[in-house]
């Protein structure tokens, strides 16, 4: 096997590193205390994001995205998150989805999105509908050439500064195994379509300054020309463009742990006590190996299963792997971090304790670590399972 990047891989890792360190970890500290982005910081950030040549580098070249394979998006993923999401979400990547748009939506939607001129947001999540999605309750009824939305949504991501929310729905019911189905269909719904309400949400401990919305779809009228992909196959889009969202997370989290290591390691060679720094005590120094060989083994996952991701090897299983191990880790790594940091590790001055609440979420959003273990089981089984 080859574990050497590419030289261009190297220069990507090389640039990106040295956009965050100085676009963006400046600013990290006055936005978590201020739980929020200024509009100039984030149109300033969104520019230069553009004029260096990263924004919707997910996307694929002919619609004039970065055109980066799997390994080299986990390798920007993985320096990008290493400042917070508040910030990290400026320098975007549209909801790859939208490669679903047709006709009109191309020019409407996704060219824009490409362009930084306008910015998306995923509406999938409702009250009573988490982990498990297929119980949204959001209906979208045909009357005429139009749909009308009637539902709501919560913990929909930077909603309040999307133009417009990639919203389920569900269009139809059916029979499968017995069981009452939901048929979904996505649809494109502009922010300021009459019936459609964005709110902010609560206040959330991880990633201040990125807030989520709840948004209410009250007889909101939303032309067929809206729907993204076909009727009744909302899951078919939703779904590829999730499993790939779960290996960016994988490494997402690798950056973040990564991060947490490095300023223990500072710590514990600089923190004095009983006459000798802390990391010269196995107590310590222990955590700081345990953590470094941890983070390394989610390094390689995640950037494994990309490769695989690439070659068209890769299965929601091994997805599902990258994304438990790697929050696991993070959220592991992130704990160790607070414990060498001792007091000060639980202190606003001291970056760990942004990276403990920032890690949280990792085991949550993009599938819980439960659903993860049930997708990977579900695949162990499934040969032998009649
Ligand atoms: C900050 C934030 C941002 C988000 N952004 C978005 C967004 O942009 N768009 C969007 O659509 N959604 C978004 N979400 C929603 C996110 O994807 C959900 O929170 C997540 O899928 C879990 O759903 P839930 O919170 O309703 O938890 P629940 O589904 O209620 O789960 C609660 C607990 O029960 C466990 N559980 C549930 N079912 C099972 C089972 N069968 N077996 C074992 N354990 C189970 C879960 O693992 C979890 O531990 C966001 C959430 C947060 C917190």
């Amino acid at each position: 096997m080859n574990f050497q990047l590419t030289q261009e891989q190297d220069m990507l890792v090389e640039s990106v590193r040295s956009f965050v360190e100085k676009e963006l970890l400046p600013h990290e500290d006055a936005v978590d205390r201020a739980d929020s982005v200024p509009e100039e910081l984030a149109a300033q950030i969104r520019a230069k994001a553009i004029a260096a040549g990263f924004y919707a580098f997910n996307m694929p070249e002919e619609v004039g995205g970065g055109g980066l394979d799997y390994l080299s998006q986990a390798l920007i993923e993985r320096e990008l998150s290493k400042v917070s999401w508040a910030l990290h979400v400026f320098v975007a990547r549209p909801s790859k989805i939208l490669m679903a748009c047709t006709g009109q939506q191309i020019e409407d939607y996704l060219l824009p999105c490409v362009r930084g001129e306008k910015v998306d947001c995923f509406a999938l999540t409702e009250p009573g509908a988490g982990s498990d999605a297929n119980a949204i309750k959001t209906r979208a009824v045909r009357d005429g050439d139009d749909f009308v939305l009637n539902g709501s949504k919560h913990f929909i991501s930077h909603a309040g500064h999307a133009d417009f929310a990639i919203v389920f729905a569900v269009t139809d019911t059916y029979e499968h195994n017995g069981r009452q189905r939901n048929a979904v269909t996505s649809f494109l719904v502009d922010r300021d379509t009459p019936g459609m309400t964005i709110r902010r949400g609560p206040k959330c401990v991880s990633n201040r300054g990125y807030h989520t919305s709840e948004i209410f779809f009250d007889d909101c009228r939303v032309p067929a020309s809206k729907v993204l992909g076909e009727v009744g196959k909302g899951w078919d889009v939703a779904n590829a463009w999730l499993t790939a969202g779960r290996v960016m997370v994988a490494a997402n989290c690798v950056g973040q742990a990564q991060r947490a290591l490095d300023v223990s390691l500072q710590w514990a060679a600089d923190r004095k006590q009983f006459g000798h720094a802390i990391g010269t005590y196995q107590g310590i120094s222990f955590k700081l190996a345990d953590m470094a060989t941890e983070i390394r083994a989610a390094e390689l996952l995640a950037l494994n299963v990309a490769w695989k991701m690439d070659q068209g090897t890769m299965t929601d299983g091994e997805a599902g792997m990258a994304k438990l191990f790697a929050s696991e880790v993070l959220g592991r790594a992130a704990d160790q971090a607070v414990q060498i940091f001792g007091g000060m590790g639980l202190m606003d001055e001291s970056p760990v304790e942004r990276i403990w609440r920032n890690a949280r979420i990792e085991r949550i959003w993009e599938g819980t670590s439960e659903i993860q273990r049930h997708i990977i089981s579900r695949e162990l089984l499934r040969p032998l399972l009649r």
